[in-house]
């Protein structure tokens, strides 16, 4: 039944005329590629981006027209955001550390007509740019440097806006057209697009700042550390325009000591970032003590990986804050669970507490979960691993011109996330694995992640990856790689000796091996494809060399 309610569309241009009227003084903060602080507020980027879009409207973009970004996070790339989802065009953002193959392949894919590129990253640009037929048109961000020239038809950004008639963004929009697109940054497989929809958006903003996940307020001052080519920056753009949150971009400075300086001098109170960046920014904080005073700080978000404990308990022994745990995919938008606590975890002990907020949390309102396994669902016991699947309004029903992915898609319309896990009576999910890394091992499965959670635990370890190497007897046998900390020494014997009192004797590593850094994807996860590589032939090379192999001693009984 109609006319029961408005028919009010959900879509970009209403949560840009809700921070236009009331939150047009907040500020928004960012760094430059030279390294400068640039200051502006709402309400004069959005008048920029109206002017984006009017101009984009004057090049010939059409509603449904893709306009790609190949850009830092920064305010410039935030008008992007904002002005051409607006217009009804399709923001599609580039992650600016591919190869420049799947940068080829993704724009064409993709068919952007605009890119707009940050001159610092003109070189890259190049590297792919004649490979994609259908771009029309180049806008550049910034100066080039000394060593890079634009082409003569190139477009400068700031001389584009300057000349162009705001947009009225007063076209009325389909809340389910597309608004924004971004591709799987293909840590399993090829890229896949995932098209967001105005509605998708606009709900997932609603889902950050809900009081459970409480990661958005008017009264935050938000840093996204991630990237805003990766699943949108996590939504946070969005969220912090819906509600007129001070943000903070870091530019291409992602060296600990630049975040570190805007995390205090800007008395950010929520930061998003992957847990390798919080590795680094918790090490070099260490190194430098009372250097930066961080107390603003009410919570540092992660995900993307799993988060470890030890993790959780050095933000809060550091900054005095806790780190909350999410979970999520591009194709979820990515917020899928937060290991927020309820009420009765509240009341647990300590340990409890930790051990839930290290799983990947409960899902968020309006995020279905499930998990199969061979024998059908599973049940919600904390031990019955199977496949999670999910269905929720911001989750994707399809990839972007890709029928050849319909099989991770159920006929009931649920979408195959791809990772193991497991959930507890109370919905709590635990990943035990991506399928694609769980370990084999005479006939039984070993959690990497369970097993790099622990060791990132010890003291003398800074990073630890775990993977199956194929083994002559058991199939797979976990390996560990591990990268010590500064300073710090520990043995293979010493960390088997550290992870036994938590694990079943076979689980142990039969090998732990150490290097000097670990291999990562464009997103920040350890590139664990590289490092089965690497150690495929880690069993055949020990029986080469008359090794006993270390099997024997850790086998599965
Ligand atoms: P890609 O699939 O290319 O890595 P995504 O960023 O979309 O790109 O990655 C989603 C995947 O990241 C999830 O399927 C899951 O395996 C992993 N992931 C995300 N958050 C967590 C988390 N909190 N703990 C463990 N794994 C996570």
């Amino acid at each position: 039944m109609r006319g029961l309610m408005m028919d009010y569309q959900l879509t970009v241009p209403s949560l840009v005329r809700r921070a236009e009227t009331l939150h047009a003084r907040k500020e928004i903060v960012d760094r430059q590629p030279d390294g400068s602080i640039h200051r502006t507020t709402y309400g004069v980027l959005l008048n920029r981006a109206r002017r984006l879009a009017g101009a984009l409207q004057a090049l010939g973009v059409h509603p449904g027209d893709r306009v790609a970004t190949f850009c830092w996070n920064h305010h410039q790339h935030l008008e992007v955001y904002y002005g051409v989802p607006s217009m009804g065009a399709v923001l599609h953002t580039l992650n600016i550390r591919l190869h420049p193959d799947d940068l080829a392949f993704i724009a064409q894919h993709a068919g952007a007509r605009v890119v707009i590129v940050d001159a610092v990253l003109l070189g890259v640009f190049e590297k792919f740019r004649d490979r994609v037929s259908t771009i029309e048109h180049v806008i550049v961000v910034g100066a080039p440097p000394a060593d890079t020239a634009t082409r003569p038809v190139d477009i400068d950004y700031e001389t584009l806006i300057a000349g162009a008639s705001p947009h009225d963004f007063d076209a009325p929009l389909d809340e389910w057209q597309a608004a924004a697109m971004c591709y799987t940054s293909g840590t399993t497989g090829k890229p896949r697009g995932v098209v967001y929809t105005h509605r998708s958006i606009v709900l997932h903003a609603l889902g950050l700042g809900l009081a459970d996940i409480d990661l958005m307020r008017e009264s935050d001052t938000a840093m996204a550390i991630v990237p805003m080519y990766h699943a949108n920056a996590w939504g946070t753009p969005y969220s912090a325009l819906m509600c007129g949150t001070k943000q903070v971009l870091p530019g291409p400075r992602l060296d600990p000591a630049s975040l570190l300086e805007l995390l205090a001098s800007e008395r950010v109170t929520v930061a998003f970032g992957v847990p390798t960046v919080w590795t680094a920014v918790f090490e070099f904080f260490d190194r430098h003590p009372g250097a930066y005073d961080v107390s603003a700080l009410r919570a540092a978000a992660s995900g993307g990986t799993a988060v470890p404990p030890a993790m959780l308990r050095g933000c809060e022994q550091r900054f005095g804050a806790p780190m909350i745990h999410l979970w999520g995919m591009t194709e979820t938008s990515p917020l899928g669970s937060c290991a927020r606590l309820t009420e009765e975890l509240q009341q647990a002990d300590a340990d409890t507490q930790l051990a839930y907020r290290a799983m990947q949390g409960w899902p968020v309102p309006l995020i279905e979960i499930r998990a199969r396994n061979d024998a059908g669902l599973v049940p919600w016991d904390a031990t019955s691993m199977g496949e999670l699947e999910v269905r929720g309004p911001w989750v994707a029903a399809s990839y972007y011109n890709a029928p050849e992915t319909a099989d991770r898609f159920t006929d009931d319309g649920w979408f195959l996330t791809g990772d193991i896990v497991t959930i507890d009576p109370r919905g709590y999910i635990r990943i035990v694995d991506r399928a694609k890394d769980v370990i084999k091992s005479g006939g039984e499965w070993v959690s990497s992640v369970a097993l790099e959670s622990a060791l990132a635990a010890h003291p003398a370890v800074l990073e630890a990856a775990v993977v199956g190497v194929p083994h002559p007897h058991w199939d797979e046998r976990p390996v560990a790689i591990v990268v010590r900390r500064e300073g710090r020494t520990c043995t293979p014997d010493s960390l088997r000796d550290f992870l036994s009192p938590s694990f079943p004797k076979w689980w142990l590593p039969d090998a732990i091996e150490f290097v000097d850094a670990l291999p990562k994807t464009t997103t920040g996860k350890i590139l664990k494809r590289a490092l089965r590589d690497e150690y495929a032939t880690y069993y055949t090379r020990c029986a080469a060399a008359a090794l006993v192999a270390p099997a024997a001693r850790a086998s599965p009984a």
